[in-house]
């Protein structure tokens, strides 16, 4: 009992969940990790991007709560001081994280399941897992935008 007053490393690291730095996009799911002039900061896919898009970025994140749950739980589990140093939670958490995507992935199962993180390499860790469902979300965000200017222009 008493090994938890002392300090250790894991003490040392501010237990500050990344969560708690949301995005600065009013309702975003993700933590506000980019943050430039006046230190509000932003998720990757609200960074740099017009403000009167905003609100269809969000929808697009929240639409997609499966895959941003997913990327924000892989986050904290590898990140956590309790979890990042275990590889047998780790891959317990990979495990689970597919599952609970795959139930809902339907037409993108291609898309989102584990794969070699390049042709003829070792197979998605947690941690590119979760890199590529990021990736899969900036395009589906790219298409949402795409659909915005499609409509004006009609
Ligand atoms: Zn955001």
């Amino acid at each position: 009992m008493s090994y938890k007053k002392t300090a250790s490393i894991a003490d040392a690291i501010p237990h500050k969940s990344i969560n708690r730095y949301q995005c600065a996009a009013h309702q975003c799911p993700m933590p506000g990790t980019m943050s430039g002039e006046g230190g509000h900061g932003v998720c990757a896919y609200h960074w740099n991007a017009n403000s009167m898009d905003w609100t269809r970025i969000t929808q697009t994140l929240l639409d997609w709560a499966i895959v941003t749950e997913e990327i924000n739980h892989c986050r904290s589990v590898l990140c956590s001081p309790d979890t990042a140093c275990r590889p047998d939670l780790i891959a317990e958490e990979f495990r689970n994280a597919w599952a609970r995507v795959e139930q809902g992935a339907g037409a993108w199962h291609n898309d989102l399941k584990p794969q070699p993180t390049r042709e003829g390499g070792p197979m998605d860790s947690y941690g590119t897992w979760a890199q590529r469902l990021e990736r899969f979300m900036g395009q589906r965000v790219v298409e949402a935008l795409r659909h915005r200017i499609g409509r004006k222009a009609a």
